[in-house]
This record gives structure tokens, sequence and C-alpha cells, in this order.
């Protein structure tokens, strides 16, 4: 069943070359939200992913990541926090620079969002160099949260994002 899934998945993947810059190879997980069983088993993947931990809070990263982590925090009755790009937030927020595969950002979140010794999980669509997630990941541990893992639906494994991630366990569900 849980191969099955995988498979459906990966074959829903669109490739869009060259997007948003020359040279990249843009995975659009878009097909995936547009069809109600994809869908759902996106989110049954990524909680059954959590399954046996005791987790407080999802923490999402923009913009993907709201979609996916959402969504499993619903399901798993938890709160979600959402790791905005710079100026989105409105009250005050810790910040963390980085590098995507494809330019320079920073991301934020709330000083109050996470409390100090709350168990999170961090969710994102994609790893490819791991800039971001590092960078969500310096935020989760400013704010004292115990980060338990990093999960993704898809890996770029050539980019070797998870290596910027250590020590933090990494899952990943589709890899290229
Ligand atoms: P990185 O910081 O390099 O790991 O980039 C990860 C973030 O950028 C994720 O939030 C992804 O949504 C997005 N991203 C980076 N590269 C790609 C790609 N090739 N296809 C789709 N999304 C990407």
């Amino acid at each position: 069943m849980t191969s099955d899934r995988i498979t459906l998945l990966a074959q829903a993947v669109r490739d869009v070359h060259d997007f948003p810059k020359q040279g990249i190879l843009f995975k659009d997980i878009t097909p995936i939200l547009a069809d109600g069983l994809l869908f759902k088993h996106a989110i049954d993947t990524f909680a059954d992913a959590c399954g046996g931990k005791e987790i407080d809070k999802i923490v999402g990263i923009d913009a993907r990541g709201f979609l996916f982590g959402a969504a499993v925090a619903y399901k798993l009755g938890l709160g979600f926090v959402p790791v905005r790009k710079k100026g989105k937030l409105p009250y005050k927020t810790e910040s963390a620079s980085y590098t995507l595969e494809y330019g320079e950002a920073c991301v934020e979140m709330h000083v109050d969002a996470i409390s100090p010794g709350e168990r999170i999980v961090l969710i994102d669509d994609l790893l490819a160099t791991g800039g971001t997630a590092a960078a969500a990941i310096k935020l989760i541990q400013k704010m004292g949260g115990d980060l338990l893992e990093a999960q993704f639906l898809i890996e770029l494994e050539f980019l070797a994002g998870r290596k910027n991630l250590e020590p933090v366990p990494v899952r990943a569900f589709l890899k290229y």
C-alpha cells in the first residue's frame, strides 16, 4: 500500500525545465494537490511517518510546506507554525538568512510560536540544497524547540541537502 502510494505520487510530480530560471529542473507538486486521492496519499504518507512520535507542533516552510504541513497538523490534531519569507509575519519575529538553489533569502517565525521543550516535526515539499530547511531549523532551535525530524515529500539527492541539516533526522518519500 505504502509503496503503491509512493509510485502514484512520483508519477504525478511534473518536471518543469528552466523554472524559475535557466538550468533549474523544477519539481511541480500542484498535480498532486489537484487530485483528491493523491493529496490524501501525500498527507497520509507524512502523517504515517509521524506515527509513534509524541509531537506538539508541525512547522511548515513558506509556501508549499504550508499546504502539506497544515493538513498533516489538522489530521494529527497538532498546532501548526508557519516559517515565512521575510516581511510577511505581523508580530515580533526571529529571522534567519540562507542561500537558495536559486537565490538568497531570509525566513522568519513569530517569537512566541514555539515554547521551550515543545516537540516539533518540520515539513516542506522539497529538500534541495537544504539552505531553507537549515534556516528553519535555526529558528526552531532558537526558540528552544525539540526538533524530532525534518520531512520532505521530495529530496534532490544529488544536491546532498541533508548534510546541511545534520544531526537532525531527515525523511523524504520521493528521491531524485
Ligand atoms: P533549498 O533551500 O535549496 O533546499 O530549497 C528548498 C526550497 O526551495 C523548498 O521550499 C522548495 O519548495 C524550493 N525548491 C528548491 N529547488 C526546487 C526545485 N528544483 N523544484 C521545486 N522546488 C524547489
